[in-house]
């Protein structure tokens, strides 16, 4: 099997995986107790662990909070700021393309009573600027934008929707989830107060994220959706998991060694592009062009002509790729990322994403496109 869905998980790095083992075995103390050397050596990793994972996105080593993966990061992130006692504003920005883990946060509490305003994209999925910009008031709470899409790879122009929100007096909270690990992510340099993230799309184990919460130029308050234990000064009770920390650690400090794999990782994703459009009559990028510094280097979106996306991946059994996002792929309506984007439902509904990662080699590339150029001429005849 050929994997190429490098958004939807990303495989646990053999370095990662030796990093973790002892603190699962030998080293096992609760990094709360703080009464004997067991509980004391956890806790000096687990210290070390967020300092470096704090270092990787230039945070304060203290905003960092960690969590089970970037679905909870994002709940705590927005539901955290809008329901803390202190906190007066009652309305919310973000984006129509935005992962499920938020628009289903943000949808519960428009329920809860939070103005929310949803705010729409260009056909490249670029976030429309000016309409952000109107939405925000001095009733604004929080704003959330992703880092980078992981449908179509748009990279959001973080540091000018900062300055959009602040102006306003509201706090920027972006997923970085796709964006951590595979381009840089500065959270002093853009001024975002708040960043999610998650180990398993960056090549460490699922189960374990991170939120971090301020950048030291303003004040975030957060009120825990975990609570009990008071374990992370209050701001998520429960023993925290020293060998998903540590992995977590690793994993980004290699995605900071091998950043400069990034432009390899781009000519694989464009060698398969040039095979299949130069096969397939008719097939469409959807997303910003692969030459634009405003998509992720392994990002492919394409639609098919009179083929369904889920019918090619069907046929295709020994290549791994998806139709839509995987987090929504029991559901069978197209997209919601692609059709706020212009596109029709049938052109979502034949729309499917390629996500090549560090591992995927060029020999894995020119197969991958042979065994999917066959079977979408199968399908067509
Ligand atoms: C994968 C993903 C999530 C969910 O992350 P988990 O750690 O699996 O909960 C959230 N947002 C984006 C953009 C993602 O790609």
């Amino acid at each position: 099997m050929i994997y190429l869905d490098h958004h939807a998980t990303t495989p646990c790095d053999a370095r990662v995986a030796a990093a973790m083992m002892s603190w699962l075995t030998d080293d096992f103390g609760n990094p709360h107790s703080d009464s004997h050397e067991a509980g004391r050596f956890a806790a000096a990793a687990v210290g070390t662990a967020i300092e470096s994972i704090a270092r990787g996105i230039h945070a304060p080593g203290e905003s960092v909070v960690i969590t089970s993966g970037a679905t909870e990061s994002n709940l705590l992130a927005i539901r955290g700021v809008v329901t803390h006692p202190r906190q007066k504003r009652r309305k919310i920005v973000t984006v129509a393309t935005e992962h499920p883990a938020v628009l289903d946060v943000t949808e519960e509490l428009r329920n809860d009573g939070f103005a929310v305003t949803v705010v729409g994209v260009d056909p490249h999925g670029r976030v429309d600027l000016d309409a952000l910009e109107a939405s925000i008031d001095d009733q604004t709470a929080i704003v959330s934008v992703m880092w980078a899409n992981n449908e179509v790879g748009t990279i959001a122009p973080m540091t000018e929707i900062a300055r959009l929100t602040h102006d306003r007096g509201a706090l920027l909270h972006s997923d970085a989830t796709q964006a951590v690990g595979r381009i840089p992510v500065d959270v002093r340099q853009t001024d975002v107060d708040l960043i999610s993230g998650s180990a398993h799309k960056f090549y460490g184990p699922k189960g374990v994220g991170f939120l971090s919460v301020g950048n030291g130029n303003r004040r975030v308050r957060i009120k825990p959706i975990m609570t009990g234990g008071g374990q992370q000064r209050g701001r998520r009770g429960g023993t925290m998991n020293p060998a998903g920390i540590v992995a977590m650690a690793k994993a980004l400090e290699l995605c900071r060694c091998e950043a400069g794999q990034s432009s390899e990782i781009a000519r694989h994703r464009d060698l398969l592009w040039q095979r299949l459009s130069s096969a397939i009559d008719g097939m469409v990028l959807n997303g910003p062009s692969l030459d634009s510094p405003h998509r992720l280097p392994g990002n492919l979106n394409v639609s098919l002509p009179g083929v369904e996306g889920e019918a090619w991946m069907a046929a295709t059994p020994d290549v791994a790729f998806s139709s839509g996002s995987a987090c929504s792929s029991v559901d069978p309506t197209p997209s919601h990322v692609l059709l706020a984007m212009g596109l029709s439902e049938s052109e979502a509904r034949r729309s499917v994403r390629f996500g090549i990662g560090r591992t995927t080699t060029e020999d894995e590339i020119l197969q991958a496109a042979d065994r999917l150029i066959t079977a979408s001429r199968r399908l067509s005849r």
